[in-house]
């Protein structure tokens, strides 16, 4: 309120508004069913354009199914996902611009064994975007060279290790030109001394500004990267909170459970 000489006066707040351009995803009063088992409960959250969350929880608490309704890998049952402004319905329209605009790096790195990395990288951009070959050869190359395995463009996958394919499957996923990246365990399947050439790239996106969402189980990740960890159980989103008051300071008992036992 700005009272001045007894009149209410308006005030112009709308340098302080959150532009809508400034939300990369907005999520409200969003539930899903598998048949009968309710799955997600009530999930609101708004992601801010550049933002990187990451998403902590038990095994089966839903995170898996949480970004996978976010690329409509999985369709929502009630109420509302809106991903760059897009509302996710069953508009194939809709749907095609979301994904367009939305890379998904899984556990397993879903590359196609009988074509090269080059091949790999090259096949959405040509067959899905239009792109010429040669142009698109050019970007793969480029992303090939930010996750530091050109060298392997011409090899095929199972000739790779898998922090190597890993990172493949992230360049494939660049090659796309997303604003959006949704990770789901990117380093669950990998050895240990293979973690870290896969987080080093995710981190090094992170600093160029990607939004980013990952379920992980890195702690260290989420302390070092995230602006946001969100923790979730039986399909609830159960706390969030930056990362340094989340680790020390939990506040829900399920949280602190959880954090006693990983860490
Ligand atoms: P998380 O990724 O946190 O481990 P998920 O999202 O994979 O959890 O799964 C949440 C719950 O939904 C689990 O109980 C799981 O068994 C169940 N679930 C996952 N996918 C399906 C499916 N396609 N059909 C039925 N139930 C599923
Ligand atoms: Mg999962």
């Amino acid at each position: 309120m700005n009272i001045e000489h007894g009149i209410d006066r308006k005030i112009d707040r709308s340098h302080m508004k959150v532009s809508e351009s400034d939300i990369a995803i907005q999520i409200s009063g969003m539930n899903k069913w598998y048949g009968t088992f309710h799955v997600l409960r009530d999930i609101d959250l708004t992601v801010m354009r550049g933002e990187r969350i990451v998403i902590a929880g038990p095994s089966g608490s839903g995170k898996s199914t949480l970004i996978r309704c976010i690329n409509r890998l999985e369709e929502h049952q009630a109420g509302q996902i809106v991903v760059d402004g897009t509302e996710l319905t069953s508009d194939l329209k809709n749907i095609d611009k979301v994904r367009s605009e939305v890379g998904m790096v899984f556990q397993h790195f879903n590359l196609f064994p009988h074509l090269t990395i080059m091949e790999n990288l090259t096949l959405a951009p040509i067959w899905v975007r239009k792109v010429p070959k040669r142009e698109a050869e050019e970007t793969a190359m480029y992303f090939l060279e930010k996750v530091k395995i050109p060298e392997q463009a011409h090899k095929y996958p199972g000739q790779l290790s898998g922090g190597q394919q890993q990172r493949v499957a992230i360049a494939r996923s660049l090659c796309m030109k997303p604003r959006i990246m949704l990770f789901d365990e990117p380093t669950s399947a990998l050895d240990p001394e293979m973690i870290k050439e896969v987080l080093d790239t995710m981190i090094q996106l992170a600093e160029e500004g990607m939004t980013m969402l990952c379920v992980t189980h890195e702690m260290g990740f989420a302390q070092a990267v995230a602006n946001r960890v969100i923790f979730m159980d039986q399909g609830q989103i159960v706390e969030q909170n930056e990362p340094k008051e989340f680790f020390n300071n939990p506040k829900n008992e399920r949280t602190k459970l959880f954090l006693s036992q990983i860490l």
